[in-house]
């Protein structure tokens, strides 16, 4: 497919304070847009980043056929463009794709629209230690229509954001265990935007208790662990990393992929299998879990200071002796940024 270049007038890389930058509120100048119509991919541009016009009645806004990506570039001290596992991401979409009945995106479009759009907007990538460029590749209905059916038209876009950290702060979570984020049969497992839409209630009760997120429990027991909400989350105990096994209620985070490769490879014994609540307070309890944290691609890793659950609030160890999440976040560190050498395949150069 041809992707038609339409380039700034003015670009806005002048304006942006790179030392306070905000996650998520700066947008670099283009974006992607693809649009799907008759059974087909139509069209795919590269155009300035603007806001788009939509009838009210656009299906998406109604019964939110809508999901989406998030994956980041890094720009290496030789100045080069890294992008960590991108392809993973692209058959990732193709999974939510499918769940929420919408059209599978041409690889071609995902993987060479994310090229061009990141060699035209390279210099928005910060070279600076902690930084990266956001990535978010989305899709949604366009289908002006009033109705519960598939929609026929839909739109993929792909528009970056430069970012610092993510999470300063250590996090203090909440186990939930009335309200549920995904059940088996449904679309957890799909980075579908109704899935977040749904956890926001529950997430500012906690927040209103002082908690900064919640850890899902599964949806009929409540007893069991499954994930953050926006992360995965891992407990090690020893020397064993305990998480969650993947299932149709659980996100397959690519980070967490990444933390249990590492593991295994660092002789770790990697426990992939329902964790109940129960074993991890028992833990606490002892004082005996090493560390708890979440894994995903905004923050890498995410140390957990406090885990609160029916009312009590259990503290775990200090950070400093997290050795196995500190080694983590270093060597994924250093692969992204190109220190090291990727010995797994990871990294996609845009520009090679
Ligand atoms: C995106 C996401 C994650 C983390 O996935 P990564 O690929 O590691 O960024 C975990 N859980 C949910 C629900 C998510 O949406």
């Amino acid at each position: 497919m041809n992707i038609e270049i339409q380039t700034t007038a003015k670009s806005r890389l002048p304006e942006v304070d790179f030392d306070n930058l905000r996650f998520g509120h700066v947008f670099s100048d283009h974006m992607l847009v693809a649009d799907y119509a008759d059974g087909e991919w139509k069209s795919c541009k590269i155009v300035p980043f603007a806001p788009l016009t939509f009838s009210p009645a656009m299906a998406t806004l109604h019964y939110g056929q809508s999901i989406f990506e998030g994956l980041k570039a890094y720009k290496s001290e030789q100045g080069e463009i890294l992008v960590f596992r991108p392809y993973d991401n692209y058959k990732r979409m193709l999974r939510s794709a499918e769940r929420m009945c919408m059209p599978p995106i041409p690889e071609e479009i995902f993987m060479e629209g994310l090229r061009e759009l990141l060699k035209l907007d390279k210099d928005w990538i910060p070279q600076r230690e902690g930084y990266s460029l956001y990535i978010r590749p989305f899709m949604f209905a366009t289908d002006e229509f009033i109705g519960v059916r598939p929609s026929n038209t839909y739109k993929f876009i792909i528009f970056t954001c430069p970012v610092s950290k993510y999470y300063i702060e250590p996090v203090k979570v909440k186990i939930e265990t009335h309200y549920t984020r995904a059940v088996a049969g449904g679309t957890g497992y799909a980075k579908a935007a109704g899935n977040y839409a749904a956890s926001l209630y529950p997430a500012r009760l906690a927040q209103q208790q002082g908690y900064h997120q919640l850890i899902w429990t599964d949806g009929k027991t409540h007893e069991y662990i499954e994930e953050a909400g926006t992360m995965n989350i891992m407990f090690r105990k020893d020397n064993r990393i305990i998480t969650a096994p993947l299932s149709d209620s659980i996100l397959a985070g690519i980070t967490r992929d990444s933390v249990l490769t590492l593991a295994r490879e660092w002789g770790y014994e990697v426990e992939e299998r329902p964790v109940p609540v129960k074993e991890i307070i028992g833990y606490l309890e002892e004082g005996s879990l090493s560390a708890a944290f979440g894994v995903g691609t905004a923050a890498t890793i995410a140390h957990i200071v406090t885990i609160g659950y029916e009312g009590k609030d259990y503290q775990l160890p200090p950070l400093e002796g997290r050795v196995f999440a500190n080694r983590v976040l270093k060597t994924l560190d250093d692969i992204k940024y190109g220190r090291v050498e990727d010995t797994h395949g990871w990294i996609w150069k845009p520009e090679a």
